[in-house]
């Protein structure tokens, strides 16, 4: 609708208003004056259904946008956290680690031989192993501070807020046997099915920098440890990392 059309109703009214004041009162038809009030009375519903409408479209759009936001976190095969979410998370709980001199545990957490599962039972098949992988790890993530995002390919990783090297290792023994209670079949693994394996840093606080994930890294060699020593098993890395660059002040 162009601009100038909008308000044609609402303008005629005013001009037919102004030619009754102006107009001898002999002169005015009879009843003009109540048909002049039920023009504007309709037009005045009109306007108030359009501002309802405004207001409906305003209000969706702000669900719209929220849904948008929350999906722009979550990972698409798995639905868990996405890497994205993950960076976020990682600093927040960094910060808080550090204000309060807690503990911090991160997990990388990588499935066995699976491009080998994936050349046996096919790529879609390799996905829904993955969703159910990672629907295993997240049911053992229970904590408040507890947090699990897909890092990559078949790679999650996990925060663990306030929590030590004991702690931290039996969440991984409890992940170890949650994603091999699936009991997914593998003849490409030792194991028979599908496994993961581990890999744990821990500081207490946190020293290395939040942007450059030290942390993580130290779980990544972790991780790498546990595959040479057989996989479906858990290694520990611990603290002090020491930072590739020095954290930025708090
Ligand atoms: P390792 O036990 O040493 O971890 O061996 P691996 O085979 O698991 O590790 P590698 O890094 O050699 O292979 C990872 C494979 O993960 C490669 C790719 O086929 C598979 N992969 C990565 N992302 C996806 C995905 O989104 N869907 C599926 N189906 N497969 C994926
Ligand atoms: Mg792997
Ligand atoms: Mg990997």
């Amino acid at each position: 609708m162009a601009d100038d059309s909008i308000f044609s109703g609402e303008e005629d009214i005013v001009r037919d208003a102004e030619a009754l004041l102006e107009a001898n009162s002999t002169q005015v038809p009879s009843g003009a004056y109540g048909r002049l009030l039920d023009r504007y009375k309709r037009l005045f519903v009109q306007l108030q259904r359009i501002m309802r409408m405004a207001d409906r479209f305003q209000l969706e759009l702000a669900v719209t946008s929220q849904r948008l936001e929350e999906l722009s976190q979550i990972d698409v095969v798995t639905g868990i956290a996405n890497r994205r979410s993950f960076n976020t998370a990682y600093q927040r709980e960094w910060k808080k680690a550090r204000r309060d001199g807690l503990s911090m545990a991160v997990s990388m957490i990588d499935i066995d031989h699976f491009k080998r599962f994936n050349d046996l039972y096919g790529h879609l098949p390799g996905d829904v192993c993955l969703e159910r992988v990672a629907g295993a790890i997240d049911s053992c993530l229970k904590r408040p501070g507890d947090y699990v995002a897909r890092f990559g390919g078949e790679e999650f990783a996990a925060i663990l807020a306030n929590t030590d090297t004991a702690g931290a290792q039996v969440v991984a023994e409890k992940i170890l046997q949650a994603v091999a209670s699936l009991a997914i079949p593998h003849i490409g693994s030792s194991y028979g099915v599908v496994t993961v394996s581990v890999g744990i840093a821990v500081d207490m606080p946190p020293r290395d920098d939040p942007f450059d994930l030290t942390l993580l890294r130290a779980a990544d060699e972790a991780l790498y440890e546990a595959k040479s020593q057989g996989r479906h098993c858990a290694r520990v890395r611990l603290g002090p990392f020491s930072p590739r660059f020095p954290p930025p002040l708090q």
